[in-house]
């Protein structure tokens, strides 16, 4: 990690304009162009080269130079500006195609009892439905659209997914990230990101159900009932699908996961806006994902009630992933308040948006109560409280939980043992949220009221002190992998490198955080 200056950022700028020239000069495909013209190591992190149709990127485009207007592009336009024209006119082009496979399905003659029924088929539920699978259990996954193509932008930590044996479910890797702490300040971490290409990790994992016999049902769930020993799920056609044990994936927006009544729902959220773009050029660095960019000189009045930065995945030299993020904030900050900002830090920042091929508009509750620990349902992914509380990421946590998960549902339901009802529940719940992982949560908790607290001088005090903290905690806090004696001494660290400023800032706001923080600790031990 080190810090660069403002001069060796331009020169890099020059670079990636003379990557884009010989690019068009040599009329190739520019997801194709830009890593062909990096340098060998990030070559060799690129899988771009051998599989250049993973971008969402209209089929007819692949071999051209640049993408060339299309009848649609101009439809999709509603003003015709200047060059630095409000990029929000432009309606996203891309619709993905669903996958496309001959999907066991669940019959409605058919009165089977399932050993487990997965409501949900996102990132979450497909990948616990794979892992409880393998042990043979029958398993049913419900879902309206069980082959479609999950709507987000996915973000690695390459390192994770390699554990995961899923390196090769990323469409793109960076070999270092960057950070803008303000304009004259620029860090880098040497950690491999990567983006997720969803419909190969959908197809790889889906291809794995169905080989270990899975069954889907096209359906929405609307109930779950219970009885002693079987749960009951309702769905919107009237079929009832029986089994052992329901486990919950259907996203942030479940109803059928309870909560505690004293336990007040503070989440705070974060709050984002994406495109993936094509432009004329942009002045990012291609071998580095820019995971935070603070600098804010284009805001007018500044940068100062509710801040922002920019989340950018720069692709090729005209083709990138641009997020404009609101890291927390309670209540939420407004997407047209994000989407503003967008607009005017591009304009800053020169990037002229050509065509917009998708666009995310993110909400991500982070932080509030975990679930009611146990319930009859067992909540997996975004609804189990596992999202980040300092970052709102999820994804690797959930490819590392379904397998602790699945083991402990195998426990009770797998051939040996015929454990159900009650002390399933309380099983399995544990295995996901064993007593270790509540009181880390909650320190990750504080860490976000924290930032809640902060002001924009002071939250960029605390990155810059964040990345100065030794890899192993750095890394280990982004990915949730911190005991809770990892994290006291990484605070203290923290603590110890952060400006003066800061540590006045976080003892004047936060005693009673902290305090609040230690009664919710001393509450999950005496549960
Ligand atoms: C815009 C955005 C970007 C994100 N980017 C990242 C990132 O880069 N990295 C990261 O780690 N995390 C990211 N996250 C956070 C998190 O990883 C995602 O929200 C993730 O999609 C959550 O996965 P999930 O499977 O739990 O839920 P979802 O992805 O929401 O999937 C839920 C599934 O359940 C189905 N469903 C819903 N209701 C029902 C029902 N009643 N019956 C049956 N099926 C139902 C839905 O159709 C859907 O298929 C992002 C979140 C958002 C919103």
């Amino acid at each position: 990690m080190f810090d660069t200056s403002a001069l060796a950022i331009s020169k890099r700028t020059i670079l990636i304009h003379s990557l884009s020239l010989r690019c068009k000069n040599h009329k190739r495909d520019p997801s194709t162009c830009s890593t062909k013209n990096m340098n060998t190591s990030l070559m060799l992190f690129s899988p771009l080269i051998t599989t250049p149709s993973i971008f969402p990127l209209p089929k007819t485009h692949h071999n051209t130079t640049s993408f060339p207007s299309s009848r649609k592009q101009h439809q999709g336009r509603i003003h015709s500006t200047t060059k630095f024209e409000n990029f929000l006119d432009l309606k996203s082009e891309y619709q993905p195609e669903p996958l496309v496979f001959d999907l066991p399905w669940h019959h409605t003659s058919d009165h089977s009892h399932f050993d487990v029924i997965i409501v949900g088929a996102g990132p979450a539920g497909i990948r616990l439905v794979e892992q409880v699978s393998l042990y043979g259990m029958k398993v049913c996954c419900v879902d309206p659209n069980p082959l479609s193509i999950w709507p987000n932008n996915y973000g690695v930590w390459s390192d994770e997914f390699e554990g995961f044996g899923l390196e090769d479910c990323l469409d793109k890797t960076w070999p270092m990230a960057s950070i803008y702490i303000d304009d004259n300040k620029t860090k880098y971490l040497d950690r491999c990101y990567g983006r997720v290409n969803k419909r190969k990790l959908k197809e790889k994992l889906v291809k794995s159900c169905v080989l270990n016999g899975v069954r889907f049902y096209k359906a929405k769930a609307m109930q779950i009932e219970h009885h002693e020993f079987e749960s009951v799920v309702v769905c919107d056609d009237g079929v009832e699908l029986k089994g052992s044990l329901v486990v919950d994936a259907s996203g942030f927006r479940s109803n059928f996961i309870e909560y505690d009544d004293h336990k007040v729902k503070n989440y705070g959220f974060q709050i984002a806006y994406g495109v993936l773009a094509e432009v004329d050029a942009h002045p990012y660095d291609l071998d580095k994902v820019v995971l935070m960019d603070w600098r804010d000189s284009h805001l007018r009045d500044g940068n100062s009630k509710s801040y922002t930065f920019m989340y950018a995945m720069p692709i090729s030299s005209n083709l990138i992933f641009l997020e404009e993020t609101s890291l927390v904030s309670r209540p939420a900050m407004s997407h047209m308040d994000v989407k503003r900002r967008m607009v005017a830090r591009l304009r800053h920042l020169g990037i002229n948006v050509k065509r917009v091929l998708q666009d995310e508009k993110g909400l991500i509750p982070m932080g509030g109560p975990l679930p009611r620990i146990p319930q009859n349902v067992i909540a997996f992914g975004a609804n189990s409280g596992v999202v980040h509380p300092s970052t709102g990421f999820m994804m690797a946590r959930t490819m590392t939980l379904a397998p602790i998960v699945a083991a402990a549902i195998n426990e009770g339901l797998g051939s040996t043992r015929m454990i159900r009802g009650k002390q399933i529940y309380a099983n399995v719940w544990n295995s996901m949220w064993p007593i270790e992982s509540r009181v880390a949560r909650e320190y990750y908790t504080f860490g976000m009221e924290t930032l809640l607290k902060l002001d924009l001088k002071e939250t960029r005090h605390f990155f810059d002190a964040f990345f100065k903290l030794k890899p192993y905690y750095m890394q280990g806090f982004l990915s949730s992998s911190l005991t809770l004696n990892d994290l006291v001494w990484m605070s203290m660290s923290l603590f110890a490198h952060t400006s003066n400023q800061s540590r006045f800032a976080i003892a004047r706001k936060c005693p009673e955080l902290l305090a609040k923080m230690m009664v919710n600790i001393s509450l999950e031990f005496i549960k």
